[in-house]
């Protein structure tokens, strides 16, 4: 992306404390209307990304631009962003609409204006008509949307999201993760959204930067991260899988693995050669179960367990070798039972192969 294309510009960013590097030389390029989500494990260092973002601490190399500009030195208030955490911080002697007035009290703003402003995000996030409640009043989806729209009542230029739905159970979490997209698509300023949940970066970003131990470890559109991952830690991170070790055959056409006795062909295109060991990671829903009874060739496993979830089915496997594998297969009528024998294999095109060690 080109300097004046990328709205924030984040370029060659460290942040070290003493000896150890939080944030390793990052360097990325946002674009208005874009929802980012930045994904990495507890300690990757999102949030003191975020932070360098908001200015609430200073990069100890490099710079961050918005807009062109250089704000690396300029201070927080001055940046135009809103913020939301994942403690909904909201005064709980105060009503929503004083909650979602405070940020624009604090910059003095006139009465009128302020009234005018908690009325648009109230409007949005369907908060009208609980305005005079306090929030021991409010479920939890709900007082995460007053703590978004406190985030978003000063109609900042860009909104920074840190783990802002851990808080909440699995099902209210979906459906915050759909409104979050929808505002932001709504709103057309750019969301820089961190969690540690790769469901989430799925289903609301456009793209989703994935950082290990402080470092950009790799960056694109959420289709691709899930479906190309370009290293092995993104391939075990992002969606779920299952990890095999194999080595490329003499001919250089087939991996054939460690622990079990099956072989599948080398995709073709792949820049692995023969002797090459090899890590191999399955997503769960790639998998082929068949029946042992109707032969074929595949990992001898048994089904141990079978987890019904709505329209698909998880199969618990058992390898012949004691590994534990989980298949995910949409729900039919003809599901296999437990303590079946099957065979279980994978498509070459539909598995992530690395040069071990890499
Ligand atoms: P994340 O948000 O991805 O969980 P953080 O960005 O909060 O991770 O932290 C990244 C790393 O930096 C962690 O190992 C953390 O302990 C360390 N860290 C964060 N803030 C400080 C600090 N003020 N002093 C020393 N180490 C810190
Ligand atoms: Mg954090």
């Amino acid at each position: 992306m080109s300097q004046s294309g990328s709205y924030i510009r984040i370029d060659n960013v460290s942040r070290r404390y003493g000896s150890f590097k939080a944030l390793d030389d990052v360097s990325l390029d946002i674009a208005k209307e874009e929802f980012i989500a930045i994904l990495g494990p507890s300690g990757s260092g999102k949030s003191t990304l975020l932070r360098l973002i908001a200015g609430l601490d200073r990069p100890t190399e490099g710079r961050v631009h918005f807009e062109g500009k250089d704000v690396t030195e300029l201070a927080p208030h001055k940046r135009g962003i809103g913020m939301v955490f994942q403690e909904f911080l909201l005064f709980p002697h105060r009503t929503v609409r004083e909650n979602l007035a405070f940020p624009l009290r604090m910059r003095k703003e006139p009465k009128a204006d302020v009234e005018e402003r908690v009325e648009w995000v109230a409007g949005i996030l369907s908060l009208s008509t609980m305005l005079d409640r306090y929030p021991s009043q409010l479920s939890g989806g709900q007082q995460q949307r007053v703590a978004l729209g406190r985030g978003l009542v000063a109609r900042p230029t860009l909104l920074l999201l840190d783990e802002p739905l851990a808080n909440l159970d699995r099902e209210l979490r979906q459906e915050m993760e759909i409104e979050i997209r929808r505002y932001q698509k709504q709103l057309g300023i750019p969301f820089i959204y961190v969690t540690h949940n790769q469901e989430e970066a799925l289903s609301m970003s456009d793209r989703i930067a994935v950082i290990n131990n402080g470092r950009l470890e790799a960056l694109g559109e959420r289709q691709a991260i899930y479906d190309y991952p370009e290293t092995p830690f993104v391939a075990r991170f992002v969606g779920k899988s299952s990890r095999f070790q194999g080595t490329v055959g003499p001919d250089g056409k087939v991996v054939r693995l460690a622990r079990h006795n099956h072989e599948f062909a080398l995709p073709t295109g792949s820049h692995l050669i023969a002797g090459d060991a090899v890590d191999i990671f399955v997503k769960n829903e790639r998998f082929d179960i068949a029946r042992k009874q109707d032969g074929g060739s595949g990992i001898p496993s048994t089904v141990v367990d079978v987890v019904l979830r709505g329209p698909f089915v998880e199969y618990v496997l058992e390898t012949d070798r004691g590994d534990t594998v989980i298949a995910v297969k949409p729900k039919r009528n003809d599901a296999i039972p437990i303590q079946e024998r099957v065979l279980l294999s994978w498509k070459p095109d539909d598995c992530h192969l690395f040069k071990a060690g890499t």
